[in-house]
């Protein structure tokens, strides 16, 4: 049984849409145990930090 990755957002956490490049900073976390945001018909991912 594989491990499922949940996504939890916090505040400030900043996702980037791989296929345009759109990023989306949250303001208001929310308390889901997974939930994407969606651009372009895939879930975002969170930007990576330097
Ligand atoms: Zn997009
Ligand atoms: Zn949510």
């Amino acid at each position: 049984m594989a491990t499922k990755k949940t996504i939890k957002h916090k505040k400030g956490n900043v996702y980037v849409c791989g296929v345009c490049g759109l990023e989306v900073k949250v303001n208001n976390p929310c308390d889901c145990d997974d939930c994407g945001i969606v651009c372009c018909g895939q879930v975002m991912k969170p930007k990576k930090k330097k």
